[in-house]
């Protein structure tokens, strides 16, 4: 008997977890414009230490046992078919593939500044983007950070601690950054801030040059619209939380007035049959919060109910965002919850507890050592 065939669409961070759960149980085919897991978690260490982010981060599909079987396309994706079932994806060479599904999941994410972009790349692409800011950010003296979401607060704490002689400013355009965090998680971040010598320069709107696509570090002073006087670096990072859906290659009935794929509390993509969405791309809810949920384990569920005619269940959503935020830090990781209480593992149990045991086994269901 012919197993049911699950296409996912993008083999990021949720993409790669969902085919995990399912690659027992279905036909799993991951698409993919990379030829490697390269999450879009921890910028801040990405930026000052590229090979211990890669080690963690940049990760070859081969070495998750639970992606044993699941078929890998290296290529991008251009279109979907909703009355035949089928996406259809532009190989490397320039030729054109269809991949028919009885289930299509949609997480194909977004793209928030150069360091997650959509386009098909090889690993020595992934390298080399790298490669390139840590050098600029590491010869440069002084570092403006522009933004007030998770990204930019990571990034400036850990390029301070990795460049102490660097000036690191971090401007934001509210009275406090992490508005969507409880307020608590900001009061004890900012003490961190200060404590690593970063400058904090509140209720600063950055005004984004004519033209410029967040898509490299700047060397230009910024301007403010909220009046104050220009701030000069050698080396601005953008961190603004502007972020554009990958869903051009979607029909346009799926897609919310702002270009995300509406999906119903089940993850089910409204008018279209078999198709689910999860991940930065789906407008689950106000805050997108399906991937840092984990909501890839309901959604393997739902497949599978779908599939066997069982009732599905529902995502909840958090109202608040929470999370690690600072990521990895001497003294441990900090992770803040949804009402803006923290707690840490320690340092000496993120090589010997929580990568090994937390990570590669519980998250992933196993790792080899290979790269
Ligand atoms: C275990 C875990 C822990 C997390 N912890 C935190 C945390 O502490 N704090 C926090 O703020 N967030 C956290 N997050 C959330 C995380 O920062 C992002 O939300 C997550 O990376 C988004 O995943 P995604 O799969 O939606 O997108 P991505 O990981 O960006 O994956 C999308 C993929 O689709 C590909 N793609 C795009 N277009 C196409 C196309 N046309 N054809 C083919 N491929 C395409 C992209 O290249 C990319 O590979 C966590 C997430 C996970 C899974």
């Amino acid at each position: 008997m012919t197993r049911p065939r699950v296409v996912i669409a993008g083999m990021g961070d949720t993409g790669l977890l969902t085919a995990r759960h399912l690659s027992r149980h279905v036909d799993v085919v991951g698409i993919s414009t990379k030829p490697a897991l390269v999450s879009g978690q921890e910028l801040g260490m990405r930026l000052a230490r590229p090979d211990g982010w890669a080690r963690e981060y940049h990760v070859g599909f081969d070495r998750y046992r639970k992606l044993d079987g699941v078929r890998i396309v290296h290529g991008t994706l251009t279109q979907l078919s909703l009355a035949d079932r089928v996406v259809r994806v532009r190989l490397p060479d320039g030729s054109t593939r269809a991949e028919p599904y009885d289930v299509l999941v949609i997480a194909t994410g977004v793209t928030n500044g150069f360091w997650r972009r959509p386009h098909l790349q090889y690993d020595e692409d992934v390298d080399a983007a790298l490669r390139a800011p840590h050098d600029q950010l590491a010869a440069a003296e002084s570092i403006n950070v522009i933004g007030g979401g998770a990204a930019a607060i990571n990034a400036a704490a850990i390029l301070a601690l990795a460049w102490p002689d660097t000036r690191v400013a971090l401007y934001f355009p509210r009275e406090r950054a992490l508005p969507q965090h409880h307020g608590r998680v900001w009061t004890t971040v900012a003490g961190i801030l200060e404590e690593r010598g970063v400058s904090l320069h509140a209720r600063h709107r950055a005004l984004v040059p004519a033209g410029f696509d967040l898509d490299r570090i700047t060397t230009d002073p910024v301007a403010f619209s909220t009046g104050q006087p220009e701030a000069e670096a050698d080396a601005t990072l953008w961190a603004i939380g502007r972020v554009r859906p990958h869903t051009d290659w979607l029909p346009e009935t799926l897609l919310d007035e702002t270009g995300f794929v509406r999906v119903s509390p089940d993850l089910t993509v409204p008018g279209a049959p078999g198709v689910f969405a999860i991940g930065d791309v789906a407008a689950t809810d106000p805050l997108r919060g399906s991937a840092r949920n984990r909501a890839d384990r309901l959604l393997a569920s739902n497949i599978r109910r779908q599939l066997s005619k069982r009732p599905l269940r529902h995502y909840r959503a958090n109202r608040r965002r929470w999370g690690s935020v600072l990521g990895y830090q001497p003294d441990g990781l900090r992770v803040f919850t949804p009402s803006g209480r923290s707690f840490r593992f320690p340092a000496w149990s993120i090589q010997t507890v929580l990568r090994p045991w937390i990570v590669r086994r519980g998250i992933y269901g196993g790792m080899r050592r290979h790269r």
